[in-house]
């Protein structure tokens, strides 16, 4: 039998274990996949900001991997997704190696995690995998260099009608989106861990609204839409257009976020990126993606249905 002290020693020891386990437990890693954007994006401006707000959470580790340049040999591009919890990419430009796209697919169906920044969901529109993935996508480029891959062959449009999800199969169009504007965001899936406690509606900054996506769109929730209103811009769809969604893909989590515009000419402040709503969305969304759950509680600055709310960058 143990003296008390003994035990109480034994207690102390295995407490101190204890904690020096939990201090060595290493924080999920997160990748941040950039390196290119079309004309009418600046990777170079959004993904720094998207590197703060992931490490803010203080969630995560996150390393940056940057591919080589538009038109430059790809061919040793072969990020280790393996290592990582969750993939966030901010990329649209040159097809990734065959290799790397089959190594990316396999990281997925295996229960990895991805989550898809605005124009990245403009990336790979003949990539099968990658439109299973992003649910729907906007423009990309055509073989003859022009803009509009994403057409009705692509797949059905989303639309929220009637208090649920609608594919349109029918209605012509590639993408578009109202000249940048303040608009609300309507809460779709009030009961999901990205969603809980969030308002049922809440004004975004300066954004686009991304319209006529198109894809596979399967296994897809959508948690937020906006109306791309035609009364104030008469050449807007006149539908609720999902913003936020999330898609399962085999094992893998996918967190899709169409908002998050930055001009290559625009200065700093980013207003889009720096609305607290965006911000909050990327964090929330990029811990179910990297984890299955949510644990961030709602930041108090978070935008009202009557008001915007935009961060100091
Ligand atoms: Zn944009």
């Amino acid at each position: 039998m143990h003296s008390p002290i003994h035990s109480l020693k034994l207690t102390a020891l295995t407490l101190l274990l204890s904690i020096a386990g939990l201090a060595a437990t290493p924080m999920p890693k997160l990748m941040l996949l950039t390196g290119q954007s079309n004309k009418y994006h600046d990777w170079t401006k959004s993904a720094p900001l998207v590197k703060s707000y992931l490490e803010q959470t203080g969630l995560f580790t996150v390393d940056v991997v940057t591919s080589p340049p538009a038109g430059a040999d790809m061919t040793k591009f072969s990020p280790k997704f393996s290592d990582y919890a969750a993939i966030v990419i901010v990329y649209e430009g040159d097809e990734w190696p065959a290799a790397t796209k089959a190594a990316f697919v396999t990281y997925m169906k295996n229960g990895g995690g991805l989550v898809s920044i605005h124009d990245t969901d403009n990336a790979f529109p003949y990539w099968k995998e990658w439109n299973e993935m992003i649910a729907v996508g906007g423009w990309g480029f055509k073989a003859d260099g022009n803009i509009g891959a994403r057409d009705v062959t692509a797949g059905p449009m989303i639309r929220w009608r009637d208090g649920k999800m609608v594919l349109d199969e029918i209605t012509p169009g590639t993408a578009t989106h109202p000249a940048r504007h303040d608009f609300p965001i309507v809460t779709r899936a009030p009961e999901h861990p990205i969603m809980q406690g969030l308002p049922a509606s809440w004004i975004h900054a300066s954004d686009e609204i991304y319209s006529q996506l198109r894809g596979p769109a399967k296994n897809v929730t959508v948690l937020a839409t906006a109306l791309a209103d035609k009364t104030t811009h008469p050449t807007a769809t006149g539908e609720n257009e999902p913003m936020l969604m999330t898609i399962t893909y085999g094992k893998g989590r996918i967190f899709h976020t169409t908002l998050g515009h930055v001009s290559p000419n625009e200065k700093p402040p980013f207003t889009s990126l720096a609305c607290a709503g965006f911000i909050t969305t990327l964090q929330r969304g990029t811990e179910w993606a990297a984890t299955g759950n949510v644990t961030q509680k709602i930041p108090a600055d978070f935008p009202t249905a009557e008001k915007i709310s935009v961060r100091n960058q």
